[in-house]
């Protein structure tokens, strides 16, 4: 498999876990098996709770203007992507997270907004950097482990002033740029783990091992440790894209974003051919502070294409 055929699969698989499961946000687990059974019989990209069939949500509009900004500003340019973000946010979107808004509506400067949340509420380590991360990982993969980690770290600290939403949100840039390779992520766990701060180390350790079972989690799975165990756990657990989405979103809880994690990592492995056209087909994101655009197959395809191509 090439390998822009596993950067599709990561930039598609994560918008389409978003979307299949954002219906079931904040259910209880197996809601998804328990309204389709049986895979295939009937398109599972239905809609509900307000989505409309195959819409992602914020966790695919944050990531294309990461995307956009990375292109336009030929590489991290942190104050742009906040202003992105902000825009975003007073645009109206249909969910935005608790932390997320509150940091980008505070009327701080980008490089105090997070900080001054973090300092004030000491709860800081939601999912909401990890969520977004496909398109900035897919731009880094070829710097290497380090520079993709700190590009991690960076763009998760514009909201998330908790070190461990960007520790976790490194762990996820790394483990995508080893997928990109053909590498299995999985058995890059322990070199990526090495590279992550040690302050953090010991509990991303857990969560990730391959023993860990999301049951085992000691928080809600939109924080951010037992959403990156839980994609890993669904990752590892199951033989393809469809099966690995499925597994996630039948976890309930942050169902959207479980997916969204999960899907990119299975795209990447197992390549966009195994996302199938019956989810591809209604996906679309509509993006609030894109001057009314709405993306869809193509334009994602188009984006992934953009990400990977040397700048000019
Ligand atoms: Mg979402």
């Amino acid at each position: 498999m090439d390998s822009r055929e596993r950067v599709a699969g990561a930039v598609v698989g994560s918008a389409v876990g978003d979307a299949l499961g954002a219906p079931f946000e904040f259910g209880p687990a197996g809601a998804f098996s328990a309204r389709f059974p049986v895979s295939g019989v009937e398109n599972e990209m239905r809609g509900g709770g307000g989505w409309d069939p195959g819409e992602a949500t914020d966790d695919t509009q944050m990531a294309v203007h990461v995307a956009e900004s990375l292109l336009e500003r030929g590489g991290l340019d942190p104050q742009d992507v906040f202003a992105r973000f902000q825009r975003w946010a007073a645009d109206d979107p249909k969910d935005i997270g608790l932390q997320t808004e509150d940091v980008l509506t505070r009327g701080l400067p980008w490089n105090q907004a997070a900080e001054a949340h973090y300092r004030s509420t000491h709860h800081a380590a939601g999912n909401g950097s990890l969520m977004r991360a496909t398109t900035a990982a897919v731009y880094f993969a070829p710097q290497g482990r380090h520079a993709t980690m700190d590009a991690a770290r960076r763009i998760s600290a514009l909201t998330h002033g908790d070190p461990a939403a960007g520790e976790g949100t490194a762990i996820f840039h790394d483990l995508l740029r080893a997928a990109l390779t053909g590498a299995d992520p999985l058995k890059e766990l322990p070199h990526t783990l090495a590279a992550v701060h040690a302050d953090h180390r010991e509990r991303y350790a857990r969560v990730t091992s391959p023993t860990w079972h999301p049951a085992e989690a000691t928080e809600f799975n939109g924080a951010v440790w037992p959403c990156l165990g839980s994609a890993l756990w669904a990752l590892r657990t199951t033989g393809g894209y469809e099966e690995a989405v499925r597994a996630a979103i039948d976890l309930g809880g942050d169902t959207d974003t479980l997916a969204a994690v999960t899907g990119a990592l299975a795209g990447a492995v197992h390549g966009q051919s195994a996302i199938p056209a019956r989810w591809t087909d209604p996906l679309h994101v509509p993006l609030p502070g894109g001057d009314g655009r709405v993306l869809r197959l193509a334009d994602l395809l188009e984006l992934s294409r953009s990400l990977t191509r040397p700048a000019s």
